[in-house]
């Protein structure tokens, strides 16, 4: 099998209302993604997708298009689809960083590969390791604070167990925002924050979990800037409080860095961030072996994304979601879907079909109607 052709499609899909987010980051209410259709000589189509957010990764749909299209095709295109950590590492050398782009590419072949063996990706990498479907938490926006107590309180009665806040906003609005969502939640549900790097300083962010004390935080998702190990590892040996780190996870050097700072209680992975499904597979097991578990987050995944999330949450032991919920929600996040088979979600839980490759089937005449290059 040789691959035909890849083509880059970007696409623009809004948000619900109700589910558009706010962060450290700013909104995010209107998403812009790459589909990737590779085709090969036998006839199989593979999907993929690079869920770019450029205040998140520093990847734009033209950008990602122009780099799938015109550095990364050439490169793969009429080789074997199986040859995967090959072609991940062909492209890693034509481009540094551009995980998702990458990702996007490697999903759609992993999606080939698995339809000619007739298999779902997850038996590919080792098989289930647990249940095909999963509990997920609930990531709520930087809301003010009654909308993010309301919101958390109809999130509870539609059965999460797990609400992770964002904060590093407005300190005074981050506190009430986390106080609303405990009241609203009660004492015996989880409650998570997630800074996305955003406070600058060890003493700030300090400050700001100190006044939320009474809330009872699980976990503090990516507090300090990207690259701030040492704050990491102060902040979690003056406060006690336990890390999770996110932003500062997309390679392996950044993954060892982690290690060996001894700087943080689990590790956020997913398949766009670590530049492909093998990778971030590869990347669970490692930290694994140091002993530290692993969770998803999200970038609001559309269909194709969430099939490569699930794909690689069911296959790696070491994304203990049972203990430490991450987030696959993202397609409930949209108006609509693009695939005629979209992943069962229900309250909390999403469910991955055991059919062969992602699992899903893109609507390819739907993608044509929402392309944003014509
Ligand atoms: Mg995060």
């Amino acid at each position: 099998m040789q691959i035909a052709s890849v083509e880059a499609i970007p696409v623009r899909i809004p948000l619900k209302p109700e589910r558009r987010m706010v962060s450290a980051l700013g909104k995010h209410e209107v998403s812009e993604f790459v589909l990737v259709k590779l085709m090969t000589n036998d006839g199989l189509v593979g999907a993929g997708e690079a869920t770019v957010t450029p205040q998140w990764s520093g990847e734009t749909v033209w950008g990602a298009k122009s780099i799938i299209e015109r550095l990364f095709a050439p490169l793969v295109t009429g080789c074997d689809p199986h040859d995967i950590d090959d072609l991940s590492t062909r492209m890693e050398k034509a481009a540094v960083g551009n995980w998702f782009a990458r990702a996007a590419i490697e999903m759609a072949c992993w999606d080939v590969v698995g339809q000619q063996a007739g298999k779902p990706i997850y038996e590919l990498l080792g098989g289930a390791c647990r249940p095909l479907t999963i509990r997920n938490r609930f990531s709520l926006g930087a809301y003010p604070p009654d909308v993010a107590g309301e919101r958390a309180a109809a999130l509870a009665e539609a059965g999460f167990e797990t609400i992770k806040v964002k904060v590093a906003t407005d300190p005074k609005l981050d506190v009430q925002r986390v106080q609303a969502v405990r009241e609203a939640i009660g004492p015996e549900r989880t409650l998570t924050v997630d800074a996305n790097a955003g406070w600058r300083t060890v003493e700030q962010a300090m400050a700001t979990l100190d006044r939320m004390a009474d809330c009872h935080i699980a976990l503090v998702e990516q507090p300090l800037l990207r690259n701030d190990f040492h704050g990491l590892k102060e902040l979690r040996d003056v406060t006690g409080h336990k890390i999770l780190a996110d932003e500062s996870c997309f390679d392996e050097m950044q993954l060892r860095e982690l290690i060996l700072h001894d700087c943080c209680d689990a590790i956020t992975l997913y398949p766009g961030k670590q530049g492909g499904i093998a990778r971030a597979h590869r990347m669970a097991a490692l930290a694994g072996e140091a002993g530290i578990p692993c969770t998803i987050g999200s970038n609001l995944e559309w269909d194709v994304g969430a099939a490569g999330m699930m794909q690689f949450i069911v296959s790696s032991p070491n994304v203990q979601i049972e203990t430490i919920p991450g987030d696959c929600l993202g397609p409930s996040y949209h108006e609509f879907a693009i695939v005629k088979n979209p992943l069962v979600i229900e309250g909390p839980f999403t469910t991955l079909p055991d059919t062969p490759g992602l699992g899903i089937e893109v609507d390819w005449d739907l993608v044509e109607q929402h392309r944003i290059d014509r």
